[in-house]
């Protein structure tokens, strides 16, 4: 069941048979489904990639799902993640070491990703606490960076600091893929005590809305329709 909000902020539902077929959004992003932990979505224009991976242990899932969209492993083009928490990340090791594909995050995340860091704020404390999530996570040797303003496959990589350091949104033809920046459906900012500095996230939202938005694809909630009463709440005159 994928939850899809309209551009009149009217909640629509439609449920799709996955029995060999497959889940397009908008121009070319597929949410990959049953991918546990957060969203992680196949992009397939220009050129087939993925952006996050969920918790440990999801990588056959986005295997199968990209056997059944038909594209080989040869074919993809890496892994993006758009922050370090481990719900995002949680397969992204596993899924380079079976496709070869590079990984790539913002540069400030990488230290996080990698292990080298401990994750600032509440979140370090939670390896302690979610140790059988966390005993699964393997950590990276090689991560590629990307910054503001880079162009990765065509899509532009916005920095977007504030639910982590070095958090990003990748956009492109009115289209955001925005992580944890904003949480889908009755459109909101991801909860405060997972946040790692509010007035930047603030300022990070303020930077999205600059763009054109057509379609809101966050790591948790609904894809959304980018218009209607959320936005005039969020916009800045
Ligand atoms: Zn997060």
């Amino acid at each position: 069941m994928l939850s899809v909000i309209s551009r009149e902020g009217e909640q629509q539902h439609f449920s799709i048979d996955f029995g060999g077929m497959f889940l397009l959004i908008t121009d070319g992003v597929h949410l990959i489904d049953k991918v546990k932990g957060s969203h992680s979505f196949l992009v397939t224009d220009p050129k087939p990639f993925v952006v996050d991976t969920g918790l440990p242990g999801q990588e056959q899932v986005i295997l199968n799902y990209l056997k059944q969209t038909g594209i080989k492993l040869g074919e993809l083009n890496g892994t993006i993640l758009t922050h370090f928490d481990v719900d995002h990340v949680g397969s992204a090791v596993a899924l380079q070491q079976l496709t070869g594909c590079p990984l790539y995050a913002h540069e400030l995340e990488i230290p996080y990703i990698s292990g080298l860091s401990l994750r600032p704020g509440v979140k370090r404390w939670l390896p302690l606490l979610v140790r059988p999530i966390y005993g699964k996570l393997a950590n990276p040797l090689k991560i590629e960076p990307v910054r503001d303003n880079d162009t990765f496959l065509d899509w532009e990589i916005i920095h977007t600091p504030g639910h982590t350091p070095g958090h990003i949104v990748l956009y492109r033809n009115g289209v955001g893929i925005v992580g944890d920046l904003l949480q889908g459906g009755d459109i909101r900012l991801a909860p405060a005590l997972f946040t790692w500095n509010a007035s930047n996230l603030d300022k990070s939202v303020q930077k999205l809305l600059e763009r054109p938005l057509r379609w809101i694809l966050p790591g948790h909630g609904p894809a959304t329709a980018a218009s209607g009463h959320w936005l005039d709440h969020f916009k800045r005159t």
